[in-house]
């Protein structure tokens, strides 16, 4: 079943809730591929209904060609969620999520979270995705929330918001990381490269597998250099790229072989920028 507005979504959902059965959402910005229907098969498998959003959201786009050049794919959208069996897409317009304009309705204090990696290079960023998903939440008020990998900061965040606004409740799933077959992780904006972009994209894949591979050979400040060299061989205009503790993002130089690692980049093939990221041990 397709919503557009709130309160027939919220009518539909209620009886649902009286039913007894538990929700389990998958929110998106649509463009959808085979990573965010792996979400929703498994909010299938743990939840009598799934409901999926696909809302672009402007308030966390800190680039406006950014927001313009985000694909649109609805009809095909559509028709792989009902494949897939979500029982119910939530597809809002603008005013449908932000009544009162794009304020935010209160400081989401993210701390250390919001100055590091994708905070710090999309300024503001993360104040929209929480926004966004605080109204969601809010609308939907689901059992489990299903979450992937391929933003591993994005996650930290939520886990951050659900505390913030009270909803412990909310139970986040979080689903591995989707690839291509030569290793590029999936992602809507993978559809803006050109076959020549295309061919370099797993070009990260490759840097953080190297990191991976030589976790225990080359100290970490070395590691981070050759990567950084890696990728700038494979013709990409690095952002970011940081070896960190897996649980709090804090950068780390010297590796203990017990602290959970991951290793995250951010980076740009002409105009498209891409984001990626694998746990290390
Ligand atoms: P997006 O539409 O990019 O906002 O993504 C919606 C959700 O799908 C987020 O929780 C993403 O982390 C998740 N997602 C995006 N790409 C992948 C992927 N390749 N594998 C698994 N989950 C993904």
């Amino acid at each position: 079943i397709l919503f557009k507005k709130t309160t027939d979504l919220h009518k539909y959902l209620d009886v649902q809730l009286l039913n007894g059965s538990t929700i389990g959402f998958v929110p998106t910005m649509g463009a959808l591929h085979s990573g965010h229907i792996s979400l929703i098969k498994a909010s299938k498998k743990e939840n009598k209904i799934t409901v999926c959003s696909i809302f672009v959201n402007p308030a966390q786009f800190n680039d406006p060609n950014d927001f313009e050049k985000y694909p649109v794919t609805t009809e095909k959208d559509i028709y792989l969620l009902e494949a897939a069996g979500c029982q119910v897409l939530f597809l809002p317009l603008v005013k449908e999520i932000y009544p009162e304009g794009m304020n935010p309705k209160m400081y989401y204090d993210l701390g250390y979270l919001e100055k590091v990696l994708e905070g710090k290079f999309r300024p503001g960023h993360f104040r929209g995705v929480c926004m966004v998903l605080h109204r969601l939440l809010e609308i939907v008020k689901p059992s489990r929330l299903y979450l992937g990998q391929k933003d591993y900061q994005q996650y930290m965040v939520v886990r951050k918001l659900i505390e913030l606004i009270r909803m412990p409740e909310v139970q986040i799933v979080i689903c591995p990381t989707l690839r291509e077959a030569d290793g590029l992780a999936m992602s809507s904006r993978n559809m803006r490269l050109t076959g020549d972009e295309r061919k370099k994209a797993a070009g990260i894949y490759k840097c953080l597998d190297f990191i991976k591979q030589n976790l225990n050979s080359i100290n970490l400040i070395q590691l981070k250099i050759n990567a950084l060299q890696l990728l700038g061989q494979a013709g990409f205009k690095v952002d970011y790229i940081e070896i960190a503790d897996a649980n709090n993002l804090e950068p780390v130089t010297r590796w203990d072989g017990k602290q959970k690692l991951i290793a995250l980049v951010a980076a740009f093939l002409n105009e498209v920028r891409l984001i990626d990221n694998m746990l290390l041990s």
